[in-house]
């Protein structure tokens, strides 16, 4: 069994991206440029967020946050965006989800430029993802291809189960996996809540990617010999012997799972880190070609 470590492929990112900041420095020029938008006291968006922050002032690239209390009106966050879209030194768009409910996702997310959509959200590259032209693919399923592709694994003519239809992990990755790319070509089952023998279904599975969220979900028993199981779970589960009274948890029961894999990303120490890393491409992207076409 390996670990696809993505503390060993996101810091190979972030070198990278750190290299060619550098020499824009050394000459005087613009380095790419991330505004965030949160909203709200979100713990965990919080942590996100600084997390993002953070990572673009390690590898030198600017970073400006926005925020807003919960109880900011759809208007404020429109004038925002349109004062985002128009800034010619901002280069990406990062607008932190989920929404406070008197804000129309959807209508807020469409509002976004797409060549500054690094999250990849907006319908335009969700359409470019979706026939597989370029554009911006939403950040962690981006880095789950990443991660594949560090560790060059075999992905053609492979199952894949995807557990999870959301429209920023399951349903991008599922259609990631199905392209006639490398990582991809695989032949792709995507699963969610109705679902019926899913077990059965994931005993089937060459790959698995866990997004469904709900901690050590997947076990042992649902996995054969050898897969490769990518675990995208993220839940802040109590624990009291942790400093922040909580502790992370994966959607794979890791322990159990992992002697059974070829491969497994662990949590933390996986997906997470790679989402940041290919936030930061896309934002590099959006710095050299405003045009995604
Ligand atoms: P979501 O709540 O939008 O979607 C969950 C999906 O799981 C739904 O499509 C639902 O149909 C499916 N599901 C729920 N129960 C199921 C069951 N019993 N069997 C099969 N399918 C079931 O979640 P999301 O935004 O896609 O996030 C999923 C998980 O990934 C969460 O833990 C989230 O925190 C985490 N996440 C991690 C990262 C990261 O960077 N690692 C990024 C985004 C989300």
């Amino acid at each position: 069994m390996e670990i696809l470590d993505g503390r060993v492929v996101s810091q190979a990112v972030k070198d990278d991206l750190k290299k060619q900041v550098l020499l824009l420095q050394q000459q005087n020029k613009k380095v790419p440029h991330l505004a965030a938008i949160l909203i709200g006291n979100n713990g965990a968006s919080e942590t996100y967020v600084a997390s993002k922050i953070k990572n673009c002032a390690e590898i030198g690239f600017k970073s400006t946050l926005v925020r807003f209390e919960e109880s900011v009106s759809e208007v404020e966050l429109i004038q925002a965006i349109e004062k985002l879209n128009n800034d010619k030194d901002v280069d990406g768009i990062l607008l932190q989800l989920p929404l406070p409910a008197q804000v129309r996702e959807e209508k807020i997310i469409n509002l976004i430029d797409p060549a500054k959509d690094v999250d990849g959200f907006h319908p335009q590259n969700t359409g470019r993802l979706m026939q597989g032209l370029p554009g911006y693919i939403p950040a962690t399923p981006y880095g789950i291809m990443l991660l594949l592709e560090y560790y060059k694994i075999e992905t053609a003519g492979k199952h894949a189960v995807v557990i999870g239809r959301s429209n920023i992990v399951g349903r991008p990755i599922s259609i990631l996996l199905s392209l006639n790319t490398n990582p991809g070509n695989c032949t792709v089952t995507l699963c969610h809540s109705r679902t019926k023998n899913l077990k059965d279904i994931c005993l089937q599975a060459d790959i698995i990617v866990a997004a469904l969220g709900k901690p050590g979900f997947l076990t042992a028993d649902m996995v054969k010999e050898n897969a490769v199981v990518i675990d995208v779970g993220i839940t802040r589960v109590a624990d009291a012997s942790k400093k922040s009274g909580f502790a992370i948890m994966g959607d794979v029961d890791f322990t159990n799972v992992a002697p059974r894999c070829s491969f497994i990303s662990p949590v933390p120490g996986g997906v997470g880190l790679m989402t940041i890393a290919a936030l930061l491409k896309n934002t590099w992207k959006a710095y050299g070609k405003k045009d995604t076409s």
